[in-house]
Formats: C-alpha cells, structure tokens, sequence
C-alpha cells in the first residue's frame, strides 16, 4: 500500500464516533496514514488530544468541523479544512447547534417511546457520553435493547429522514455554513454529495450554485461513492474550479463496515489532494490580511 495515503472525513467519540482522538489517531498511524483530519459534527472539541496524539505518531493533523446545512430532500453535509478551531465565531454558532441538539433529542426519544420502545433521553446522553448526541446514539441503544440488529436498521425504520421517530432540528443555511467556515480561516468543502439525492443532470448545477456562495471543493473520493460516482464528481469539480477531497467518513463501531483510511476497502486519498486545500486556506488567509 502507498505510504501517500490520507483520510479526510473521520468522526471521534466528541461527536458520534466511538474511538477516542487519540485511539484514532494511532488507528490511522497503523494503517500508515500520512495525514489525518478530524471532522466531527458540531465541535471542535477533539482537536487538541488529536493533535498531540498526531505529533507522537508522526502523522500530520488537520482541523476539521462538519456541519448539516437546511436542504431537502437529501441531506447537504459542509466539512471545513485548516479551520481555527478558536475562532469565537465558530464557537458561538456552534454552540446554537448544540442547543438545537438538546431540543431535537428529547422529541426524539418521546416518538421512539410513542412506538413502544423504552428509550430513556437520559440513557442515550449517558451512552454518548459528549456534548453532541445524535441520531446514531439512539440507533446504539436500540441494537444493545435488541429492538433492531444494526444501527442501519434502527436508521432505515425509524430514524432517517421521513421515518416515524426522525425530527428536524434547526440548521445554518448553505450560505451561512460556507461562510462561517471561512470566518474560521477554513475551506469549505461539500461532503458525500451522493447523499443531496438529486439526479445526475441536476447535480452539477446544484454544485455550481454551492460555488457561486463560496464551496471551495467537493469529496469525490468518498466510502460509499462508487468508483463511477468518483469519476464523476471529480470532473464536475473540474468544470467548476472546484478542490476534490476524499475521506472514510469512519465512525469506528457506528459504522462498523468502514474503516480509516480505506473506507470499505478501496478508497485511495492521495496527500496531493490535502495540498491543494492547504494551499487555498493559504491564499485565502493572504487575501483576508
Ligand atoms: P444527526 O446529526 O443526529 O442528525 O445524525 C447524523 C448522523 O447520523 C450522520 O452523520 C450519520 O453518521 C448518521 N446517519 C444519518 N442518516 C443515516 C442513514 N440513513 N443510515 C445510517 N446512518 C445515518
Ligand atoms: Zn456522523
Ligand atoms: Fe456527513
Ligand atoms: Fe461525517
């Protein structure tokens, strides 16, 4: 294997991961990574473990944040690359996600309640034991009650968008989440665009709009995106002076099929790709001083 290989798109157990920054960070160190970016959803609170782990390893660490922008009908997740992960900014918008969070979480355990399950908020809080409980914390629980057999289960019959226990919880527009992102000296980047559900015609002119409002990149290189669907969102990032990225999206035992690094076993980040951002957050914070 390339001794030139990345991973972009990684979650800790800040967010709805389940490794530590540190157990991460020396899980990329074994499969030979050569940087690392965090990107957990609404916090930055993993960083600083990461980034001494990073250092001890010898792996470079970027800061990374990943955000849910309002979309429908698919769903429109933003990462942000070289991030100033002290940015007050940041920190305040942040912080209004959390406390959307705390609103939706509640509603979401009276619905699975309503279906009959005994899901306690407090025993999900408890199981995700940080600041950002999620969706896949109520999956959790529900596989280790043995209401469902996988977390996918518990997403597909009651927790994904339109199903019986899914609730919306407020979001930061496209527009705003971009800009944020570059308030914090970052680089934006439309994660998974598989997951935005329009059709092939469509998407690129979606994309196009993205970048009129700043997108400065696209993760082509994605787990679940096939090796056609890669091909061709790099072209369309081609087309439209877009960064490509690429990353696992690894969620250690939330997502127990993908692994850092290599995804489902065939995902090739190059280190090139990282330059390029790195290079476009430079340019950026030139341009702002
Ligand atoms: P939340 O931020 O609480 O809305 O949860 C979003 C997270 O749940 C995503 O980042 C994924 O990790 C996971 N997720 C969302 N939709 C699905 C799905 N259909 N199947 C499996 N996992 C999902
Ligand atoms: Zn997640
Ligand atoms: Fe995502
Ligand atoms: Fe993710």
């Amino acid at each position: 294997m390339s001794d030139d290989l990345i991973d972009l798109h990684t979650h800790t157990n800040q967010s709805d991961g389940s490794a530590s920054p540190e157990e991460l960070i020396r899980t990329a160190s074994s499969k030979k990574a050569r940087a690392v970016a965090i990107t957990d959803h609404d916090t930055v609170a993993a960083i600083p473990e990461a980034r001494t782990a990073a250092d001890r390893f010898g792996i470079e660490f970027v800061t990374g944040i990943e955000i849910s922008a309002e979309y429908s009908p698919g769903t429109m997740h933003l990462l942000g690359y070289c991030i100033d992960e002290k940015s007050v900014l940041l920190a305040e918008k942040l912080d209004a996600l959390k406390k959307a969070r705390q609103k939706r979480n509640p509603q979401i355990a009276r619905r699975l309640q309503s279906l009959g399950f005994d899901i306690g908020y407090g025993e999900v809080i408890q199981l995700a034991g940080n600041e950002i409980v999620g969706r896949p914390h109520f999956a959790k629980l529900m596989v280790e009650k043995g209401y469902v057999a996988s977390i996918q289960e518990a997403f597909d019959r009651f927790l994904k968008k339109g199903a019986p226990a899914y609730v919306e919880k407020a979001r930061l527009s496209p527009s705003d989440s971009i800009a944020l992102i570059h308030d914090a000296g970052g680089v934006a980047v439309l994660a998974h665009p598989y997951q935005l559900k329009v059709s092939p015609e469509k998407v690129e002119n979606l994309i196009a709009e993205l970048r009129d409002l700043g997108l400065d990149g696209i993760e082509a290189i994605y787990s679940r995106h096939s090796p056609a669907e890669r091909s061709s969102y790099a072209e369309i990032a081609a087309r439209h002076g877009l960064l490509v990225t690429g990353g696992s999206d690894y969620h250690g035992s939330y997502k127990p099929d993908i692994s850092i690094v290599t995804g489902v076993g065939d995902l090739e980040v190059p280190y090139a790709l990282l330059e390029a951002v790195k290079a476009r957050a430079a340019a950026r914070a030139e341009h702002v001083s």
